[in-house]
């Protein structure tokens, strides 16, 4: 990276690394897999290799071993997130001078896979409070709600959520009908928000409500709340195909005031905060099915390696390296979507399209893998003894939150014809 920030950048990175030397108190090296798998197309810059391996580092040492478990038993993984926190990777984009890490959207897209390969429900957590409840703080918010609302939630002690989805509209954002009334200096919040990441253990959360109904989605506002408050009640855990180790859940807001300062932006600023938000939110979530997508071709080719059939490595037979070709393809065309839609970003440019296509193409890929790699294992892929049956539950999600693939090709076509001229 030759930007005048990439000494800052370095020492950030350099600063993760020895977090994470402390943490584990051990270095590990690459393994020769480890290698292969990274990608042989494109080099990374030296600061993003070595958040790289710390990260997978992490996820070898702190998050496989712990996975199954935090699935099977539904728990938040509160001690692991602490020490991501510790790791810089709960606030990747934040800058140091805020007391974030200071990296770029390339750092948090390789972050996040790595995080997700060990555990989906980890990479979940983490995008939530990086792109969706930091990322419109850091872009709309001033600096009395900065040092309120972001300070407290960068080291994974704290972590926050975002409310924009309603029990009778979802991908229909625009038709919120949660009610933000003005009287004197305070907002008084009523309405359900559903499906909620982080609903229980949230410390705040970024909530789209209704100011203006006559305006339609530009009468939508976006504000602050912190958690818990008066007025505002939770609802049951759902219990969910994948991603258990998350909780999601309705936010029921029912005269619930909070104060004036708390919109973020102006007033009306909100279907265009949540739409921004989404645009950056997807690129973590493609980086999320990535990791899925590693994950369950790590589990296939070495599964492939060990079990025997007809006198010989199942690996030896074409069908399964047809799969194995194929996951692998994917996969990397997905990563250098992935990767390319980040670094738009990072060099201030329009990444709308590039981040839908690399959603799209992630999370299909996940399912993909995910289900190819049950095929592979066979009846060992059916149970819960491997992590194949986890990764194709965990998997569909990323093919539904943040839009759902049928959105994310509509945002694709919509830009093309604009492209286009239309
Ligand atoms: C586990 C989980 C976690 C979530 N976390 C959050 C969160 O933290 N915050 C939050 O705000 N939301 C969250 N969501 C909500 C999620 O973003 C929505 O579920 C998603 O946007 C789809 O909305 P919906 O469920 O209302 O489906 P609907 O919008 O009702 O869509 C149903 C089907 O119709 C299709 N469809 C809808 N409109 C169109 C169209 N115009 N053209 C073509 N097809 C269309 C969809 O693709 C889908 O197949 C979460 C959801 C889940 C399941």
């Amino acid at each position: 990276m030759a930007s005048p920030a990439a000494g800052f950048i370095r020492n950030s990175a350099r600063r993760v690394i020895l977090q994470t030397c402390r943490v584990q108190g051990k270095k590990k090296c690459l393994t020769s897999r480890h290698i292969r798998s990274l990608s042989s197309l494109v080099n990374l810059p030296e600061t993003h290799e070595m958040l790289r391996k710390t990260c997978r580092d992490f996820a070898d040492n702190e998050l496989i071993p712990i996975a199954a478990k935090l699935d099977k038993e539904h728990l938040y993984p509160k001690e692991q997130v602490k020490k991501m926190g510790e790791l810089g990777l709960m606030a990747m984009d934040v800058p140091e001078s805020l007391g974030g890490t200071g990296l770029d959207y390339l750092a948090y897209a390789i972050g996040m896979e790595e995080i997700s390969r060990g555990c989906a429900s980890c990479g979940c957590i983490m995008s939530v409070n990086n792109s969706l409840y930091l990322g419109p703080i850091m872009k709309y918010g001033n600096d009395t709600q900065k040092e309120k609302f972001v300070k407290p939630f960068l080291d994974g002690s704290q972590v926050g959520c975002f409310a924009l989805s309603e029990p009778g509209n979802g991908s229909d954002a625009g038709a919120a009908s949660t009610m933000a009334q003005l009287s004197s200096d305070k907002y008084t919040l009523n309405g359900t928000k559903a499906w909620i990441t982080n609903g229980y253990e949230s410390a705040a959360t970024v909530v789209f409500a209704t100011t203006d109904k006559s305006k339609k989605h530009k009468g939508i506002s976006a504000f602050i709340v912190p958690k818990p408050i008066d007025g505002l009640s939770l609802g049951k855990k759902e219990d969910k195909l994948g991603i258990k180790a998350t909780s999601t859940c309705y936010l029921i807001f029912e005269d619930c005031d909070i104060p004036e300062e708390n919109l973020l932006g102006e007033p009306g600023m909100g279907f265009k905060i949540a739409m921004q938000t989404l645009d950056a939110g997807r690129i973590g979530i493609a980086a999320q099915g990535l990791g899925i997508a590693q994950a369950a071709l790590d589990c296939a080719v070495d599964y492939a390696l060990k079990r025997n059939s007809f006198g010989m490595p199942i690996a030896k037979m074409q069908t399964v390296q047809m799969k194995i070709a194929d996951m692998e393809t994917r996969l990397e065309s997905a990563r250098l979507l992935t990767w390319k839609a980040a670094m738009l970003k990072d060099a201030g440019k329009s990444f709308t399209k590039e981040a839908a296509m690399a959603k799209l193409a992630a999370s299909e890929t996940a399912t993909f893998n995910a289900h190819s790699a049950i095929q592979i294992l066979g009846g060992m892929g059916y149970v819960t003894d491997m992590p194949a049956e986890r990764h194709y539950r965990d998997a569909r999600i990323t093919e539904i939150y943040e839009g759902t693939s049928d959105i994310q090709r509509i945002v694709i076509a919509t830009n093309i014809f604009k492209e286009y001229g239309a």
